[in-house]
């Protein structure tokens, strides 16, 4: 079985210690993940401040180029990124799979290479100039989870090199491989220690957030992990982007139709087998129509495909680790104990594998697991609603705030109630779609700061103002 190596200057640098790193398919071993220690954190990020010297000092015209060669590197090896993804992460090949996956990975690092930062002229008159101008920040702590890991790398990595950082990436546990060949391809084109990778469990994470080398730390995770990383944070007041969980609300109002949008709705929950941040989690709907649209999303999710990744038929497929299995099943038992009625799904037969079937559980309300927690699994809880008034109130009742939407023919009317909506993006007749031009972050608990486009790039740099 293949033993990977941390990547740290440049250089594939092995560990005496190692991790399996298992296939949630089959659960056989897919390669074995190297476990850094504190001494090789100390020379990634060693290497990352060297390497800021003279990439904190290179053209703006030469980053773009150095992001526009990796997005090359990426592109010459899709199909074995997209392979060793499935294997160690579980999605399919197909569809919004793995391949899905790198294209996004590929399409965002070439959008991001084009952007720039231009020096701005706030005041140019008699009495003097003045300029704002951005500038990198230093040694970038990049945390990522299991869910997206390649393309969530390069959200992290592309912003911040394009601006002048230079990285360390720690990638889930669950999930490292794809990024070391990622980190590996990017340090074909990058000078060394530019982009560094250690692997690794959650105290490497924590020795990372915490680390004097590092000025900021860009996370993508859970709530109660971002909460620490805060802390850590603290002592060395670093720089932090924080991406964190979501519950996000989908109101279906009285003047949708149930046939045309259950398609929609099913992507915009069951994308990557929920396990997705901005996946739809809590779906509101209208009493004249629940039935309706239970019936619709049942016919849709019925004819979805589930299996191994690797098998080209495979549509959707299992979930990513044990402990994920274990939440989805307990908050659908749950809801199920408090009256829930399951329409589809929500009995997983024995293994092989994580795979849990795809699950709708109607007559739920407020007050059960799956309705106030994020389950980032394959199970979708429809309440039924009342009136308008009380959708809103319900989707708002809740810490999390990264993303909602709203459904239905008055797309004036749908508007009207997307802005009414405690969320950081809001669709309407769609959930879930991000992409490299629009600003994507989390309010409430959700997270702080945003992600694409200049906003996003913004967030790699600090102000300077220059008055002459
Ligand atoms: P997680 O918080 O368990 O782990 C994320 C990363 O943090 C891993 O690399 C992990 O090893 C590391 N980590 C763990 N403990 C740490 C510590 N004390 N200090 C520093 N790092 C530590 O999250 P996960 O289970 O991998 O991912 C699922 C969660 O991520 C969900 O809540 C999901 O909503 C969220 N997520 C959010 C977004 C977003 O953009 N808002 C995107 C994807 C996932």
């Amino acid at each position: 079985m293949q033993a990977f190596g941390l990547m740290i200057g440049g250089r594939s640098v092995a560990t005496s210690d190692h991790a399996d790193v298992i296939d949630p398919a089959t659960g056989a071993v897919v390669g074995r993940m190297p476990l850094a220690s504190q001494v090789d954190l100390d020379a990634a990020v060693g290497a990352a401040t060297a390497a800021f010297a003279t990439w904190s000092v290179t053209s703006d015209a030469e980053r773009k180029a150095a992001c526009q060669a990796i997005a090359s590197a990426i592109e010459a090896h899709a199909d074995e990124l997209a392979r060793l993804l499935t294997l160690e992460q579980g999605k399919p090949l197909n569809g919004l799979g793995s391949r899905f996956e790198i294209g996004g990975a590929l399409a965002w690092t070439r959008h991001t290479a084009e952007l720039a930062l231009p020096v701005e002229v706030l005041q140019d008159t008699p009495e003097g100039r003045v300029e704002l101008q951005r500038k990198p920040i230093g040694v970038v702590g990049s945390i990522t989870p299991w869910n997206w890991p390649v393309m969530i790398a390069c959200w992290h990595i592309i912003p911040a090199v394009r601006t002048g950082n230079t990285v360390v990436i720690k990638p889930s546990p669950l999930t490292p491989l794809s990024t070391i060949r990622l980190v590996e391809l990017m340090n074909t084109v990058l000078p060394p220690g530019v982009v560094n990778v250690v692997t690794g469990d959650g105290d490497i994470g924590a020795a990372l957030a915490a680390h004097t080398g590092i000025a900021k730390v860009t996370f993508t995770g859970s709530t109660a992990t971002g909460r620490k990383i805060m802390a850590g944070a603290a002592d060395t007041l670093k720089r932090l982007t924080l991406e964190l969980g979501g519950n996000d609300a989908g109101i279906v109002l009285p003047d949708a139709d149930p046939k045309a949008i259950a398609e929609g709705l099913f992507w915009g929950a069951f994308i990557n087998s929920g396990q997705t941040c901005a996946a739809l989690k809590r779906l509101y709907v209208h009493d004249s129509l629940y039935d309706d649209v239970c019936r619709e999303l049942t016919a849709y999710a019925a004819q979805i495909p589930l299996g191994n990744g690797l098998d080209e038929r495979s549509v959707l497929g299992p979930v990513q680790n044990r402990m994920q299995f274990d939440i989805v099943s307990a908050y659908v038992e749950d809801a199920r104990a408090k009256g829930g009625r399951v329409l589809i799904g929500g009995s997983p037969t024995a293994g092989p594998g994580n795979f849990y079937p795809l699950t709708l559980v109607a007559d739920v309300d407020h007050g059960c697991k799956l309705v106030d927690h994020e389950q980032f699994g394959p199970a979708l809880p429809i309440i039924r609603y009342g009136n308008v008034e009380e959708a809103i109130a319900k989707a708002n009742d809740n810490p999390a705030g990264l993303g909602g939407s709203v459904w239905g023919r008055d797309l004036a009317r749908a508007r009207d109630v997307a802005n009414r909506l405690e969320c950081g993006s809001v669709w309407i007749n769609r959930h879930g779609a991000v992409q490299p031009n629009a600003p994507f972050g989390g309010v409430k608990q959700s997270g702080i700061g945003v992600e694409f486009g200049a906003e996003g790039l913004k967030e790699f740099t600090t102000i300077q103002t220059v008055f002459c």
